[in-house]
């Protein structure tokens, strides 16, 4: 697992576990933040993300979250808090 920080409070959190390396959330980042190293592990670009939970919302398995202050985040909140 990786704690990736962003310059709010916010960081997302990549569950390299449950990754399955489908590039979905890499074609869905509006900011390019994210991609896959050698086609296997994914990395985000904590200088680009801004945390707008698109890639939480399109992963099939689960692997991506934020959080905030240590806690995890719902879809609903991550988003109302920008
Ligand atoms: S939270 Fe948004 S900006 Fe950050 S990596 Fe995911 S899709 Fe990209
Ligand atoms: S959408 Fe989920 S499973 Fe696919 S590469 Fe991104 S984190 Fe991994």
């Amino acid at each position: 697992m990786a704690f990736l920080h962003n310059p709010g409070d916010k960081m997302l959190v990549i569950s390299h576990p449950k990754c399955v390396s489908c590039g979905g959330c890499v074609g869905i980042c509006p900011v390019d933040a994210l991609n896959l190293e050698e086609g296997r592990d994914l990395n985000v670009d904590n200088e680009k993300c801004i945390n707008c939970a698109a890639c939480v919302r399109f992963c099939p398995v689960g692997a991506l979250k934020v959080k905030k202050d240590g806690k995890e985040m719902t879809i609903e909140n991550s988003s109302a808090e920008k």
